[in-house]
């Protein structure tokens, strides 16, 4: 198995969009800023941040965190928006806990192309809620995904387990 099938779950959000993460007119993120929360998925939004759910996700519940500024680098980020950013993704992770009770959570970051980022232009933390059994071979290997929900149910779930 090639390490770019290994990592294509965890890659895959909005496939649609790769290729036009430079142009921040065409950025998925900052499309997804400038839209209604229900239609872009915004679970949340905060002080510089936001949080949102993946179309794609890995399982349900994954979400992302991005700052609103669109920009790629981790370095670049004032001390205010990576504060924000990393208060976010803990409301995110115990939002997480507290309507799925996983076993456990990946959080992280893909920081260029090379890394697997999907939309590598505008960087953002990914929240996936893991259950023992969710099993990265079932999604990797064979394309199928254990969803028992839809979009608009995990985006009421989150919302109503939000704690500003
Ligand atoms: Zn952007």
């Amino acid at each position: 198995m090639s390490l770019d099938r290994l990592w294509a779950g965890w890659r895959s959000e909005y496939v649609g969009s790769v290729g036009a993460e430079d142009d921040r007119g065409e950025c998925l993120f900052c499309g997804l800023v400038a839209s209604p929360d229900d239609e872009a998925l915004v679970v949340a939004r905060g002080a510089g941040v936001f949080a949102v759910l993946n179309l794609y996700p890995y399982t349900s519940g994954h979400c992302m965190v991005a700052p609103i500024e669109h920009g790629a680098d981790l370095e670049a980020l004032t001390p205010d928006v990576a504060n924000a950013l990393m208060e976010m993704t803990q409301r995110a992770a115990a939002a997480i806990k507290a309507a799925y009770q996983p076993d456990g959570l990946n959080i992280g970051m893909n920081l260029g192309r090379a890394a697997g980022a999907g939309v590598p232009g505008h960087l953002h933390m990914h929240v996936v809620p893991r259950w023992a059994g969710d099993t990265n071979f079932m999604t990797t290997t064979a394309e199928v995904r254990v969803l028992p929900e839809s979009l608009p149910i995990t985006l009421d779930r989150l919302r109503a387990a939000w704690q500003e």
